[in-house]
């Protein structure tokens, strides 16, 4: 069954989660312990089928080159190296937040409030738990496990960003970028469009520079480009850096993930 395509706007499509990612979308926590050879037995029934929903723009001839770039704020703090570089280059960015990275992050934060041409504040849920309405573990990371609590992850994520910026966000993009069909259909039917991407920069913030700025450079019209700005201390912000100021001197125009809805309505798209 086809899911909603963001009001026709954007081309929502969704792929099946790979079995094994060589790269991951979102910081993983330790791997899970090997099971026994019995617990293995007693676990053979499939976990819940999981969704990594795809977000491209669509083309649009005689505009030129243009990309998204998303950065997620899971947790922890501000990469300064990304956020100057932004700023510096007046390069627009959709940045999700959760709550517990806005409790922890007042002045970065504020420098993107300063700049509300340049940064569009989304939701990446209350406290960076996977939005996944059964009780499986993501990458390590212990799912939301039921309905109630998937609807916690997320009203609580955007609330937090209405308190700060008195804007309600209309993306969300959980921990993990993994979902249920069941648990986007619940967060569409809250309000909001799920925010997938097309392009993995940062590989969950865990890639060297240089494959960082090789992702980035791999990008193409229309692309949605994933990355974090919650790494200071990872050598992955350097590719991002890299990355961006390369496609910027390529002639890419940057785009916020709205602004490329409200062009394609005046377009009738
Ligand atoms: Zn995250």
């Amino acid at each position: 069954m086809a899911i909603s395509t963001a009001r026709g706007l954007l081309a929502l499509s969704l792929i099946m989660a790979q079995p094994v990612l060589a790269e991951t979308p979102e910081t993983p926590t330790m791997p899970a312990k090997p099971l026994s050879t019995m617990a293995a037995k007693a676990n053979k029934a499939p976990g819940p089928h999981l969704l990594e929903p795809k977000l491209v723009m669509a083309r649009i001839q005689g505009e030129g080159l243009a990309v998204a770039l998303t950065f997620d704020a899971c947790m922890g703090a501000t990469d300064a190296r990304i956020l100057d570089m932004l700023i510096a280059n007046e390069i627009p960015a959709t940045i999700f937040v959760t709550a517990r990275w806005l409790k922890r992050n007042p002045e970065p934060f504020s420098r993107m409030l300063a700049h509300p041409d340049l940064f569009e504040i989304e939701n990446h849920g209350e406290n960076h738990v996977p939005a996944v309405d059964r009780p499986v573990k993501i990458y390590g990371i212990a799912a939301a496990g039921s309905p109630e609590a998937v609807a916690r992850e997320v009203e609580a994520g955007a609330e937090a960003i209405v308190k700060a910026t008195g804007k309600r966000p209309t993306w969300f993009r959980g921990a993990t970028a993994k979902y249920t069909r069941t648990s986007i259909q619940q967060i569409q039917a809250m309000g909001f469009e799920i925010a997938g991407y097309s392009v993995n920069g940062d590989g969950g913030s865990l890639l060297g520079a240089s494959v960082t700025a090789k992702h980035f450079a791999s990008a193409r019209d229309g692309d949605v480009i994933i990355a974090h700005i919650n790494q200071p201390s990872h050598a992955a912000g350097d590719g991002v850096v890299k990355g961006v100021l390369s496609l910027k001197a390529r002639g890419y125009r940057f785009l916020k993930l709205s602004e490329r809805r409200e062009t394609l309505t005046a377009k009738g798209l």
